[in-house]
């Protein structure tokens, strides 16, 4: 093989095995790496860079690019020009902090592809997921995720840590107080809900490069036309634009904090989602069986139970047929304390089910009152309900994706996009809270990760059922034959 020809398998194998070579950050990426060289960096200091920035502008391949270079300096141009990355001390240990969905797909993904083949070694260490990332020169790093406990974060001595989306405030202490020797933290995150609190506690002027570094990227940025060395088709961004909802928008294309005050719910309007009638498909579908019933509590020690029942339909259609308190009762949240027993509202909701004419398939309980002792201190709600037969499972809580599959059910009809979520007009309780559920001005998605809200009862439930009950699977006790999967006739005409 003449030496033409090496040379150019040789190149030919780089950009196959050794992707990270050729990793070009956009121009405001570069400037973030930049950024490292600020801070004087004493012995034992810690400093913050944090790149906010909208949706697909190359968040996680920076991460990876980074995390493989400060463990190992395999030579990619843009990193070894920064003095901080190619002086880092090595071997060293890392962690990356992010949600438990991109530890599991987007991480191994990303990994694969800019990692230089045969240099890193993955290990599962205990998890589902490629967890632990070990170099021939020591250095390694692990993939931390969102849902685990706090306790677990305080475990190692680490050199860096990389957090990629907002991290609950819970784990904050847990990272600072694992950098013995100072080093960096790097957080890559669109701000949307869940960020208030890096904003608040970090992003602060009187911290901005002292020890708080900020890069900031837009969509345009990252633009093939008018970015620096940028990826994203500019059409690409245009439809975006588009199809991202009001409050959304400036989170996910400029990178900049989402608004964390007024109602959470913008796309919910009673022209929309109240209806007075069952339309002629849910009632067909109610005939033969084919619907399943999924109940949701929200318990309280103080104020009442917040109970709902929902229809769930073949056609992916949800209808919130009953509540407790009812209409014999004052307005939900005019109801100070309950003087109800558990084991009343067990009665309550048994009393309320003996008039359906299906059984209740699916019954979620706020998972963190659902455990809590009952009013006396006793056995917690969810073991008392199981004692009369009404056995409760945990939803999901997470407050941020919880939001996003509600709006999600409530559609974009504004814009043509039907809902899936529908409340009867009796269920007055349900309307009041999904238009008056809001973000209160002061707090937001705060420390506590809880949001700040009002009315947030029946919210609440809509939010367990959107995550975790609102999935209709055939019911053992149909009838006869399936209707017809119904759909509203612009959207029939727009599939075919
Ligand atoms: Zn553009």
């Amino acid at each position: 093989m003449d030496i033409q020809k090496q040379a150019q398998l040789k190149l030919k194998q780089i950009a196959l095995y050794q992707k990270c070579y050729s990793w070009s950050p956009c121009g405001k990426i570069e400037n973030f790496l930049k950024q490292f060289d600020k801070p004087k960096w004493g012995v034992g200091e810690t400093n913050i860079f944090i790149l906010r920035a909208a949706n697909r502008i190359g968040k996680t391949v920076t991460g990876c690019n980074i995390a493989n270079y400060l463990c190992s300096p395999i030579g990619n141009k843009w990193l070894r020009d920064i003095k901080f990355f190619r002086e880092f001390r090595r071997p060293n240990v890392g962690r990356i902090v992010t949600t438990k969905n991109a530890a599991e797909t987007t991480y191994p993904q990303t990994i694969q592809e800019w990692f230089p083949r045969g240099q890193y070694f993955p290990h599962k260490n205990g998890r589902q997921f490629d967890s632990l990332f070990k170099f021939p020169n020591g250095s390694h790093f692990d993939i931390f995720t969102f849902e685990r406990d706090t306790t677990e974060m305080e475990s190692t001595h680490l050199d860096w840590v990389m957090i990629d989306e907002p991290m609950p405030y819970k784990f904050w202490t847990g990272v600072l107080s694992r950098l013995t020797y100072g080093g960096p933290i790097i957080f890559l995150f669109t701000a949307l809900e869940g960020s208030g609190w890096i904003r608040s506690e970090i992003e602060k002027v009187e911290r901005v490069n002292k020890d708080v570094f900020v890069q900031v990227v837009c969509a345009e940025d990252a633009c093939i036309e008018h970015g620096i060395r940028g990826h994203l088709p500019h059409a690409y961004i245009e439809n975006k634009t588009k199809n991202y909802d009001d409050d959304e928008q400036l989170a996910r294309l400029s990178g900049g904090y989402i608004s964390l005050s007024g109602m959470v719910y913008k796309n919910f309007a009673r022209e929309y989602h109240v209806v007075s009638d069952l339309i002629p498909y849910w009632k067909e579908c109610l005939d033969t069986g084919f619907y399943n019933i999924v109940n949701i509590v929200d318990p309280h020690p103080r104020k009442a139970f917040a109970i709902g029942w929902y229809y769930v339909f073949p056609n992916g259609d949800i209808v919130c047929f009953g509540e407790f308190p009812d209409d014999t009762y004052p307005p939900y949240h005019k109801i100070k304390s309950g003087d109800i027993k558990t084991e009343e509202y067990a009665q309550i909701i048994k009393d309320t089910e003996s008039e359906f004419k299906q059984p209740v398939e699916t019954r979620l309980m706020d998972p963190k009152q659902g455990h809590a002792p009952s009013e006396m201190g006793g056995d917690s709600i969810q073991k008392i309900m199981a004692s009369k037969g009404l056995v409760y499972t945990d939803p999901s809580s997470s407050t941020i994706n919880g939001h996003q599959a509600v709006k999600s059910l409530l559609g974009r009809p504004q814009d043509g996009q039907r809902p899936q979520l529908y409340f009867m007009d009796y269920c007055r309780n349900h309307i009041f809270s999904m238009e008056n559920y809001a973000w209160k001005e002061s707090k937001g998605l705060d420390a506590n990760e809880k949001a700040e809200t009002e009315f947030d009862d029946y919210a609440d439930n809509m939010r367990y059922g959107a995550l975790s009950g609102f999935k209709y699977f055939q019911p053992a006790s149909k009838r006869g034959k399936q209707p017809k999967v119904w759909l509203p006739k612009s959207y029939r005409s727009k599939k075919e």
